[in-house]
């Protein structure tokens, strides 16, 4: 009888189907994917883009006040329906950081309140789950809508395409798959919206590094994506371990999240370019660079990126650092109203030689809650990586711990730094260490010269896609 009454359910209850969940079409319009994107948007005139972004932007102000956690924060500011009329009432509006997504989630468990959707509405929409890639606690979720997803998926290619991705090509991608969105997201750019073939290896511990550059050599592979810190890994394993010059591999481009990193060094090993990118699970791909590699261009018909001081919250005028706080134009799910995602960028005054007229991020300087207040100086780990990068004695591969000693309660920061070879004099090179990161951070800090390998114990380099640089001890034993 029981059994009579499910199949009789099962035949009745429709689910939403994928493909018939979008006017595909319109969409192709409206966010055009590679190669339209390039005579359209790439290359819009301004005053256009201000008024497509106008239209959008009172859509997405429309959406977010269905969403409670918006209708909470906005009444508390005093806001009612029908104040925020244009991106002019902007600045009217409180930004929000991680710390009220996870309030959020705290107040309404498990999803919070920041999605005007939730898994029950998997009924009437195809709905996915991904995540942060956190590192402590809990992951952020997130849910996707049709409309979500397919947007992200252009911005990516649009991304791809601008980093040397063609139809054809072989793209190996060294993200990791699994709740993080990171590896997922670019196999839907690359599968949807590029015309190239995802190869998805995942991290180092969902296909061992050795067996990465096999498969990358036996296939033909033409692209890789990853951090910068496991391509690096990539090629000194390459070239040490398995005696492969990464070179000889014909790898055509390199598709990193470059922040501070040294590009030369990672450009140098591969013989290929490497490009940047800068987005977040919560909004997809916000810029990336062009063919000419200075500075990353703003997807502008899907985000309106402004930057904010640090500690007034107030605009900052082009070109001077402060926090990216991004509003999302196209989310149907979980709009993003003033997003501060704090990390420390500015837009790029002039235009690019390309002849886009989209605005340019300059590379991420570091996250500002990453930042580490050191006897009155701001350091970001991300900098002192950089420094190091460019000392050819160190794999590349740091960790810093930062401790108060003494009975005075003196701050200090150890960096262990990974030494490339037995032929490097360590005393030698740690002075050298000291004195480069003195003069650079005008903040004395101790270096700790320590042998290959060594770190992947705090780090996590040959293992994870998102490395941890930093132990703080004097907050608690958190790893960043
Ligand atoms: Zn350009």
């Amino acid at each position: 009888m029981a059994a009579a009454a499910e199949i009789a359910r099962m035949s009745r209850e429709r689910p939403p189907y994928y493909w018939q969940s979008l006017d595909f079409q319109k969409l192709m319009g409206e966010y055009p994917p590679p190669p339209a994107f390039f005579n359209t948007v790439y290359r819009m005139p301004r005053p256009r883009l201000r008024n497509l972004q106008e239209n959008r932007f009172r859509s997405q102000i429309a959406r977010a006040w269905e969403v409670p956690f918006y209708q909470r924060r906005w009444r508390a500011a005093g806001l009612e329906p029908g104040d925020i009329r244009g991106i002019g009432d902007l600045t009217k509006i409180p930004p929000y950081t991680v710390l009220d997504i996870r309030d959020s989630i705290a107040r309404s468990p498990p999803f919070g309140d920041f999605m005007g959707v939730s898994p029950a509405d998997g009924r009437r929409i195809p709905l996915v789950i991904q995540t942060s890639g956190g590192t402590t606690g809990l992951p952020r979720p997130m849910l996707y809508a049709p409309q979500d997803r397919e947007v992200m998926a252009i911005l990516g290619a649009r991304r791809l395409t601008m980093h040397g991705v063609r139809p054809g090509d072989l793209v190996q991608v060294t993200r990791s798959l699994g709740l993080a969105n990171g590896g997922f997201h670019v196999r839907e750019a690359l599968w949807k919206y590029t015309g190239a073939v995802p190869v998805m290896t995942g991290s180092g511990n969902v296909t061992p590094t050795r067996r990465q550059i096999e498969i990358a050599r036996a296939w033909g592979v033409n692209v890789i994506v990853g951090f910068p810190a496991y391509l690096r890994h990539m090629a000194i394993v390459a070239r040490d371990e398995l005696k492969i010059d990464p070179r000889s591999l014909g790898i055509r481009s390199l598709d990193s999240n470059l922040g501070m990193e040294d590009r030369g060094a990672i450009e140098e090993l591969w013989g290929a370019p490497c490009h940047d990118f800068y987005g977040a699970h919560e909004s997809g791909m916000i810029a990336a660079d062009c063919a000419y590699r200075n500075g990353m261009h703003v997807q502008e018909d899907a985000f309106i990126v402004e930057i904010l001081d640090p500690e007034t919250g107030k605009p900052m005028p082009q070109g001077e650092k402060g926090n990216i706080c991004v509003t999302s134009l196209y989310k149907y799910s979980a709009p993003l109203v003033r997003y501060n995602i704090n990390d420390v960028s500015a837009i790029m005054p002039g235009a690019c030689e390309c002849g886009s007229t989209l605005a340019r991020l300059e590379r991420i300087f570091g996250r500002s809650d990453n930042m580490v207040k050191l006897r009155g100086v701001n350091v970001f780990p991300e900098a002192i990586g950089a420094l190091i990068a460019e000392d050819a004695r160190s794999t590349g591969e740091y960790f810093c711990i930062v401790e108060r000693s003494g009975e005075a309660g003196h701050d200090e920061m150890t960096v262990m730094v990974e030494v490339a070879g037995c032929s490097v004099d360590p005393g030698v090179f740690q002075k050298d260490l000291e004195r480069r990161l003195h003069e650079a951070l005008a903040v004395k800090l101790a270096v700790k010269p320590v042998q290959r390998g060594d770190l992947d114990q705090y780090t996590g380099v040959s293992q994870v896609s998102k490395v941890k640089r930093l132990l703080d001890k004097r907050q608690s034993d958190s790893v960043r």
